[in-house]
């Protein structure tokens, strides 16, 4: 939510400083090329720098953005602005850094195929002897934004987030985030879905529980609109 309002902060500071650029360039078409040049990179650096994680484009666009004109101290305050609107927090930084693959124990298993998962995920099996414990016990690691369809289990299942920061949603309840230690036991036939948050990879170990009731059921996958209805 946060993250969403400083880019519409942004998005605002960026259209008042070109409408501002607008009204007062020079009128002679060249230069009239050169300034609208010297806008498109101050706007794309803006975004850019809002987006977080292009630092290669950040840095070919900050030198276009110079070679059109714009000064180095020009830069350096629109990135300050841009810093302090979208006011990224030190636990979004810690999220990205903290990636599964830096702090994995179990094998990374394989690549989840099928429709039912959406992006890159994979899956370690880590008991196999469902016949006597009627149990499953897997690790699944998530790339950012992927996700599993709506599913629901008929003998229910408690996940374990082990590393980076997942999404976990209930149907009719609010999108709410994982953090390593976090514990959620889902109640038999309860619709929901898992995944990873954009800004970060995620690892589970789901506990599938009274497997011989039945195989997991599969509803629709998570839309785009309902993946990024977090609100923080
Ligand atoms: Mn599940």
């Amino acid at each position: 939510m946060k993250v969403r309002l400083g880019f519409a902060a942004t998005l605002l500071y960026i259209l008042l400083l070109a409408g501002n650029m607008v009204a007062q360039a020079p009128k002679t078409e060249q230069m009239m090329d050169k300034k609208r040049q010297h806008i498109v990179e101050i706007a794309t650096v803006s975004v850019l720098a809002a987006i977080g994680n292009v630092e290669p484009m950040m840095k070919g666009h900050m030198n276009i953005a110079l070679n059109v004109g714009v000064t180095p101290d020009e830069l350096r305050n629109l990135l300050a602005i841009v810093e302090k609107l979208v006011g990224r927090s030190e636990a979004d930084k810690t999220a990205v850094l903290e990636t599964p693959s830096a702090t994995a124990i179990f094998p990374k298993g394989n690549v989840i195929e099928g429709a039912n998962f959406n992006g890159t995920a994979y899956l370690q099996r880590l008991m196999t002897d469902s016949k006597t414990f009627d149990v499953v016990v897997s690790d699944v690691i998530f790339e950012p934004s992927a996700r599993n369809s709506w599913h629901s289990h008929p003998g229910g299942q408690i996940l374990i987030a082990t590393a980076g920061k997942g999404y976990y949603q209930e149907k009719g309840k609010p999108i709410q985030i994982l953090k390593p230690g976090d514990v959620i036991a889902i109640a038999p036939d309860v619709k929901h879905w898992h995944g990873a948050a954009p800004d970060s990879g995620f690892t589970h170990m789901a506990i599938n529980t009274k497997v011989s009731l039945g195989a997991t059921e599969w509803y629709n996958p998570v839309t785009d609109e309902e993946y990024n209805d977090y609100k923080e």
